[in-house]
């Protein structure tokens, strides 16, 4: 059976299904190929393969059984041609920037982006002669005012983390592709579950496996997924020869946690669905940013861009950070942690955590108040969640 057969099953099914090629063993379940090299018939065959001129494996860096399962899974899910899987989120996105960008290019990119992206591209590969600018999210005509004939990709994340806005991804998309350029998304928030970038136009999807792919906090990862010509020329050379591969055990945890994922992130956005409703009502808190909300900026774009409005909430103490410590230190189950997509629920005050290196000032221009607690919201029952909370709220 070939993974071809999986295009026209649901993404449910090719989540369970999708990716595994049976060995002469008939194993049920996926086996982990511990393995860093393969054995070559003969001489011949081993130039073959080198050259690329025969398929199949030659060194585990790039080409290894188990973690090629998860690059096809993911693939179809995304409804993407080819994924190509990394050690890590961050690895992944430098890998776009490492295959696509050379110096004098020009990249615009969202300000409310991970942290280390921003990183990325204003350290690192400004050394090297690319440029980026930096645009609100949600200001389409400031994305189109940023691009200049020399640049090469547009780079976005939806919903943004912690304030949860939405980018309308259509509308980028034609902005970039009538200047030349490219759209990356990183779909690390929604997941193909919730969200298809793809058919939307984007021309490139990463994801930080990390969080709702494991789904249970165990290991770190990534993936790019692109048309297969973005792949070969740009993305597959890179990571041949960058290495920033990923371990077959990692890809074999990651592989059962998409086989969960459908119906974990129903689960999650009920529960977060339901939490920010409830927050709505308490008397200290200021706002909740929750798209699933009337009261959200961008309620309507997030209905017919997302199947569902995610997992993550979060919300303004009206008396700053004093409450927002208190009302962390306070509860008992959730977890005080930074991390995100887990079944467990975790807390975290980006203002003196993720954003604590920014200055004031930045904080106050990315809309980031000493008030602002974000949860993701796990999988335990809700009244248990709200309970942890009901104290600290006071
Ligand atoms: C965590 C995260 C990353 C980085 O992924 P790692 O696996 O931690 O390297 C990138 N983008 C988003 C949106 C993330 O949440």
């Amino acid at each position: 059976m070939t993974y071809t057969n999986w295009k026209d099953y649901s993404l449910e099914t090719q989540a369970i299904r999708a990716g595994h090629v049976r060995t002469p063993e008939d194993e049920h379940s996926i086996p982990i190929f511990a393995t860093s090299s393969y054995v070559f018939k003969s001489a011949e065959e081993a130039a073959l393969r080198f050259t690329g001129k025969k398929p199949g494996n030659i060194y585990s860096r790039f080409t290894n059984p188990t973690v090629n399962a998860f690059q096809e899974r993911l693939a179809f899910m995304e409804k993407g041609e080819r994924c190509l899987a990394f050690s890590s989120g961050m690895a992944a996105i430098m890998a776009v920037g490492m295959g696509l960008l050379k110096a004098g290019d020009h990249v615009v990119c969202s300000r409310s982006v991970f942290g280390n992206t921003v990183l990325v591209f204003q350290n690192y590969f400004a050394k090297f002669g690319v440029e980026t600018d930096f645009v609100d999210l949600i200001d389409t005509a400031a994305w189109e005012a940023a691009i200049k004939p020399n640049t090469r990709f547009l780079f976005l994340e939806t919903p943004s983390n912690p304030l949860i806005e939405i980018a309308n991804i259509q509308a980028l998309a034609n902005i970039a592709h009538a200047h030349n350029a490219l759209l990356v998304v990183d779909n690390c928030f929604c997941t193909p579950v919730l969200q298809k970038p793809f058919e939307l136009g984007a021309d490139i999807v990463i994801h930080s496996a990390t969080k709702y792919i494991d789904g249970q906090g165990r290991c770190v990862g990534g993936a790019v997924i692109a048309s297969d010509e973005i792949i070969e020329k740009y993305i597959y050379p890179y990571l041949r020869t960058g290495g920033a591969t990923m371990s077959p055990f990692n890809a074999w945890v990651f592989l059962s946690g998409l086989e969960t994922l459908a119906i974990r992130m129903k689960a999650h956005c009920d529960n977060a669905f339901e939490l920010a409703k409830w927050l709505e009502k308490q008397t200290n808190v200021a706002k909740v940013h929750y798209p699933g909300l009337t009261s959200h900026a961008q309620h309507e774009l997030a209905k017919r861009q997302q199947s569902h409005f995610g997992g993550i909430v979060s919300f303004e103490l009206e008396a700053g950070k004093d409450h927002a410590w208190k009302l962390i230190d306070s509860t008992n189950m959730i977890s005080i942690t930074a991390n995100l997509g887990d079944v467990k629920t975790t807390i975290t005050h980006p203002a003196t955590t993720t954003h604590g290196r920014l200055t004031p000032e930045a904080r106050e221009k990315a809309g980031i108040k000493d008030g602002l607690v974000r949860i993701s919201v796990g999988l335990e029952a809700i009244e248990d969640i709200k309970n942890d909370l009901s104290e600290g709220l006071i």
